[in-house]
């Protein structure tokens, strides 16, 4: 078969079931699609052909067996910043370049055990700070929809590589817009969790109170099937929750959106720098709910102005704390001939780390410093908690919330925006993880120059099931989801 890439998660699933393909057959026509075109997309920072044969073999003989989960025998790729035994980590960084995990993430642990195919691991900015994939040290991935563009960040390479079919499905983490902005680039479906309901072992750390795995697919009913591996309590992670999982596949069909109510915060669609295009595929679409039945309800959202400022003290002022352990000694990267320990410190921290890590380290250590503790950053957690309040006061009178995932379409590589210019592009995306909720991002149509937008839905705490469910009925009743850009269309 040519067209296995063309097969949605319950298609494959299926189809491995009836033994209509084997998971070797898929694994290899997916390795070489990404032999060919990945080096034009540059998704993938390491590719593990080897292995994956072996867990395809591997898979293959538990289809015969009858007793095989779901997605055995169905290929993925991880986030570089998910720790994999005996492959690369990298995150993006020069710190860990050569690191290689002695053990996994707690969500490629459970995506092995479900019998899920590694077919490698894909690029991201340094240490998921950013919104483009530039930041990488490997070097920048491209939007398969245009070269030329960026996929979006953190979890670009992770966007890239469905988006090209270069693999069916991704994990990305989301810790301030990261799993839903690079999706809404590139017209992929991407689900970003309540805080707590993914592990967050084994991931590595950017702002610990914010990160928060999930699945990055093609529609919203390949992402309940990979949430339905991913999600659960895990010991491992003291902030995970645990609380019963839904069955999220299952639960597709489960919300009705007739008569559902959809917030329109009114503060977002006023807001300076929201393209014209973005603002009216995205009035479509809630166009398109309202005639399946849903109420639109215009709602306050009065703390949207501080979002962004908040976020980027919290983040950086966490980040700043995690990423003390990469000293030179311990980590990853040492500088050559330290003259002494200051210097040990000093330059493989300077030589390791990017300009944006050591812009985010910078903020974070001066947000934390004894003088400026309670301007800064316990004001910040305040400003927090009221934004979480906002939240909970509007969700008394709606069901969800609507909202663009980014205010644009994806950038040109290279377009250098300064660095306040890229934190405003995520003015939609990070009261969600201050508040702790879970978000998805749905692709609802094209801008002027053929670039994917993409729509936001936030729910209440633990209403996965309910905003896949809407995904998934808006996605029964369009074909957005089903456009595939030119690169994807080519065969290996
Ligand atoms: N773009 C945001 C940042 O740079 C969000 C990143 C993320 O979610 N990891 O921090």
């Amino acid at each position: 078969m040519t067209d296995l890439h063309r097969l949605s998660i319950r298609e494959l699933s299926e189809g491995l079931k009836q033994a209509q393909f084997s998971s070797r057959e898929l694994t290899e026509h997916y390795l070489k699609r990404i032999a060919k075109i990945d080096p034009k997309v540059k998704s993938y920072v390491t590719v593990t052909a080897e292995q994956a044969l072996a867990e395809a073999d591997a898979a293959d003989a538990a289809l015969k067996s009858g007793n095989a989960h779901a997605l055995a025998g169905i290929p993925l790729a991880h986030k570089d910043i998910f720790c994999t035994r005996g492959i690369k980590t990298t995150a993006g960084s020069k710190m860990l370049d050569n690191f290689i995990s002695p053990y996994d993430a707690t969500v490629v642990a459970k995506a092995k055990a479900a019998g899920l195919v590694t077919l490698g691991k894909v690029n991201m900015d340094e240490f998921a700070m950013g919104s483009t994939s530039e930041n990488s040290y490997i070097g920048a991935t491209s939007n398969p929809w245009a070269l030329d563009h960026v996929p979006g960040g953190s979890s670009g390479g992770s966007a890239a590589a469905v988006a090209a079919d270069l693999a069916p499905i991704a994990t990305g983490t989301d810790t301030g817009g990261s799993i839903r902005q690079p999706a809404s680039f590139c017209g992929l479906t991407g689900l970003k969790p309540t805080y707590g309901r993914v592990s967050r072992f084994g991931m590595i750390a950017y702002a610990s109170s914010l990160d928060q795995g999930g699945p990055m697919a093609r529609s919203a009913e390949d992402c309940a099937y990979l949430m339905n591996v991913i999600a659960g309590h895990d010991a491992k992670d003291s902030t995970s929750i645990n609380k019963e999982v839904d069955d999220y596949v299952a639960n597709l069909n489960g919300t009705a959106v007739k008569g559902l109510r959809i917030g329109i915060p009114k503060q977002y669609f006023n807001v300076a720098g929201l393209d014209a295009d973005v603002k009216a595929r995205v009035e479509e679409s809630l166009k398109k709910l309202e005639d399946m039945g849903a109420i639109l309800v215009e709602i306050d959202l009065n703390m949207t102005e501080a979002y962004v400022p908040t976020y980027y003290l919290i983040a950086p002022a966490e980040a700043s704390s995690n990423l003390s352990r990469f000293d030179g000694v311990r980590y990853g990267y040492r500088c050559e001939n330290p003259v002494d320990l200051m210097d040990l410190y000093k330059r493989s921290r300077s030589e390791g780390f990017g300009a944006e890590v050591q812009r985010r380290i910078l903020i974070g250590t001066y947000a934390l410093s004894a003088g400026y503790y309670d301007a800064y950053y316990v004001k910040a957690q305040k400003v927090r908690r009221l934004i979480q309040q906002d939240f909970l006061k509007a969700f008394e009178s709606v069901d969800v919330i609507a909202a663009p995932s980014a205010p644009t379409t994806a950038y040109k590589i290279g377009a250098n925006l300064s660095p306040t210019e890229m934190y405003l592009g995520d003015i939609y995306t990070l009261a969600v993880n201050l508040a702790g909720l879970p978000a998805i991002n749905a692709p609802v149509g094209f801008d002027k120059d053929s670039l994917p937008v993409g729509l936001q839905l936030i729910g209440n705490y633990w209403s996965e099931s309910q905003l896949l469910s809407i995904v998934h009925q808006y996605q029964q009743n369009t074909d957005w989801h089903t456009k595939r850009a030119a690169i994807a269309e080519e065969n290996a």
